[in-house]
């Protein structure tokens, strides 16, 4: 198979795709009813009334749609027999799913307060041998390991048993503890997707079938431009763009969910590279393309690096149309945290999601550098209490 090179003036080979966008409409309909039945029943579990369990429902339609700006699953990858419509979600069917939604509908219940979380993002190895322009954990590469291996199964287990429906792996480069990862996914508790949230370098197509063997739901892989020569300066490793496509190649094939992540900065932030990018993302089978925005902190402390009005008009301009217009229905998916939080606050701190950094230390999320307790010493319960009592460095509190 011929990897794509860089695209900018070399054409891009057609790989197989592992992801598929659901674009038959009955297909998509019965979908949205078997969801709608799962919560449903996960509705009328807690509140044992049918009448309550269908206003639940529409509560939670209501919810989704001020959060995202759009109707529950407008659009829907399909990898290996599961569904994927938010990267933040859990697939379904599965026991996360259930989960997931059981941990929703807990908080429209009167007298009860939320339980579980969305997403924990886990920092488990300082080692990285990029040297990226944007890393919020540049201070913290390379140093000696602080968490054992033993250390990162009791986090993780200690987070399944609260409830933690999605837990993504990250670092440094998490592919650097691979054997550690293995041992993680062998010792997890069940009910949770697992992700790996990775620069690609070492991602090889053996190992992406083993942990995909071991229960891995998917990867997220970061490329930061749809031109090689300038994926690898930012990056600061003269192999990171091949090495990316190669890790999407190998996860697709071994039926992982992908997702691109791009760091959205100034300077690439334009219509024609949006939509280029975009066309790199469907030719390479991803289910999700995820955007951040550059945040002054890590190695861009001090920098003047974050977005102004026209580059955050046209990131929430592609948002919308990626995800809602049929001229783009075979496309990934975009995931933007940034259109959210603008919207309806942040859902860090605890509410949703946190981070656990290399030292075990949990952090509101990996951009607003705080460190609040040590993992390893406080339940999950008194850890999600003490982090909200925090707030986003740059958004309200998120309040759904
Ligand atoms: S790959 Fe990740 S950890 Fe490594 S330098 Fe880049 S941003 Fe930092």
């Amino acid at each position: 198979m011929t990897l794509p090179e860089s695209t900018t003036d070399k054409k891009v080979a057609i790989i197989p795709q592992a992801s598929r966008i659901v674009v038959n409409r009955r297909e998509k309909v019965v979908l949205q009813l078997r969801v709608l039945w799962q919560v449903f029943q996960v509705s009328l579990q807690q509140t044992g009334n049918p009448l309550t369990a269908i206003q639940m429902i529409w509560r939670i339609r209501e919810k989704y749609q001020t959060i995202f700006g759009e109707p529950l699953m407008t659009k829907i990858a399909k990898v290996d027999g599961r569904f994927f419509w938010r990267l933040g979600a859990a697939g379904f069917p599965s026991p996360a799913s259930v989960r997931m939604h059981q941990n929703e509908v807990s908080r429209f219940m009167p007298g009860t307060s939320p339980y579980g979380l969305r997403t924990l993002l886990f920092a488990i190895t300082k080692k990285c041998a990029l040297n990226c322009e944007h890393c919020f954990e540049w201070e913290h590469l390379n140093q000696q390991e602080v968490l054992s291996t033993a250390d990162l199964i009791e986090i993780v287990r200690k987070y399944q048993a609260y409830g933690t429906t999605q837990i993504m792996l990250s670092g440094g480069e998490p592919m650097l503890r691979v054997n550690d990862i293995y041992k993680v996914l062998e010792a997890a508790l069940g009910g949770t997707d697992f992700w790996i949230i990775t620069s690609g370098v070492g991602l090889t197509a053996e190992r992406a079938k083993r942990l995909k063997q071991l229960g891995l739901t998917g990867v997220m892989v970061s490329l930061d431009h749809f031109d090689a020569s300038r994926h690898n300066a930012f990056r600061g490793f003269e192999n990171a763009y091949d090495s990316a496509v190669q890790a999407v190649v190998n996860a697709n094939q071994a039926g992982l969910v992908t997702t691109l992540s791009l760091c959205a900065t100034k300077t690439f932030t334009t219509a024609e590279n949006l939509a280029r990018y975009m066309e790199l993302a469907k030719t390479l089978g991803v289910s999700f393309v995820q955007i951040l925005e550059p945040r002054a902190s890590g190695r861009y402390q001090d920098q003047d690096v974050e977005l102004g009005e026209k580059e955050l008009l046209l990131l929430e301009k592609m948002y919308a149309d990626y995800n809602t217009s049929s001229a783009f229905q075979d496309f990934p998916i975009v995931n933007y945290l940034g259109y959210h939080q603008r919207k309806v606050g942040c859902f860090g701190a605890g509410n949703r999601f946190f981070y656990i950094d290399t030292d075990g230390d949990a952090q509101i999320c990996p951009f607003c550098t705080n460190k609040v307790a040590n993992a390893l010493q406080f339940t999950a319960e008194d850890m999600v209490s003490l982090l909200g009592q925090f707030g986003c460095h740059g958004f309200k509190q998120g309040q759904l």
